[in-house]
């Protein structure tokens, strides 16, 4: 599996070049933009094309040319296969099959946009594309809405506008960041509240772009009589008191010693 440029050429690995002259054939989501690719590193190589439509009987070209011991490369047309692209049904298979898989590293949008961002990275979860119907997006919006962590989204220009508001409506107005055009010369970093992304113009937010937002931040307040009232509850229903405390930190976002501390006093 191996990851290509986001956008600057320069991000081919030296390593990914060597595997690419060395394997014997080359898989990939779309045969004209690896060929051009590759023919920008000299390199002139059969690929044949395995994507959405055609993962799975692909997946077995792929098997037939792994039984007769030759090695293949797989290639999506930018960054890592698999993310939110073809590779993962092909890397299954081939493991089911019992061949190894490897990945030779290289760009990946929603790192790249993470890194740079003022988003918190040290905890995040990667969404991908939100599906085009408006009604589905809203519910796995309302799925994730109560995660903690920065959450990054994909999105194609032409819908960026609609996924902004959308994001506003089911979220709420947290700071958030556009990357866009990453690794290329217009490269951009925009951020701000989700309503001051909204604002801006549509037609200047051109070519790709990584959403990321930041996870929910509101605090469940919750009183001590509240807390004494749901532990009563789940004492009577004989959980331990050790058990309750964690199940009440859990549900109202509350230090798990405080909750078992509040118990033990009332119960005296
Ligand atoms: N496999 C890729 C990866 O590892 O990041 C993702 C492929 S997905 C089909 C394409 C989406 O990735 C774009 O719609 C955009 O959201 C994001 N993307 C790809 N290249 C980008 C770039 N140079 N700058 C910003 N976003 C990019």
């Amino acid at each position: 599996m191996i990851a290509t440029p986001i956008g600057n050429l320069k991000e081919m690995t030296p390593y990914a070049l060597e595997v690419l002259n060395s394997i014997n054939y080359i898989f990939c989501e779309d045969t004209r933009n690896t060929k051009a690719l590759l023919l920008k590193f000299d390199i002139h190589k059969e690929c044949f094309s395995l994507r959405e439509h055609n993962e799975t009987s692909m997946t077995n070209k792929v098997l037939s040319f792994l039984e007769e011991g030759k090695n293949v490369a797989y290639m999506s047309d930018a960054g890592y296969p698999g993310i939110s692209d073809p590779g993962k049904i092909l890397v299954k298979k081939v493991r089911e099959a019992g061949y190894s898989v490897t990945t030779i590293s290289g760009s990946n949008a929603m790192l790249s946009a993470l890194v740079s961002s003022s988003r918190d990275s040290d905890h995040f979860y990667f969404h991908g594309f939100l599906p085009a119907q408006e009604g589905k997006a809203i519910e796995e919006l309302e799925l994730i809405k109560d995660k903690k962590e920065t959450l990054i989204f994909y999105e194609a220009p032409h819908r960026i506008n609609k996924t902004l508001k959308l994001l506003l409506n089911v979220l709420g107005d947290r700071e958030a960041t556009i990357a866009r055009e990453l690794t290329k010369l217009n490269e951009e970093f925009i951020e701000g509240k989700l309503s001051e992304l909204c604002e801006i113009d549509g037609s200047t937010l051109i070519g790709e772009m990584v959403i990321l937002v930041d996870g929910n931040k509101e605090e469940i307040k919750v009183g001590d009589e509240e807390i004494i009232e749901r532990a009563n509850y789940l004492l009577d229903k004989n959980i331990r008191t050790k058990d309750v405390a964690e199940i009440i930190a859990y549900e109202f976002k509350v230090n798990k010693n405080y909750v078992y501390d509040l118990i033990i006093h009332h119960q005296k």
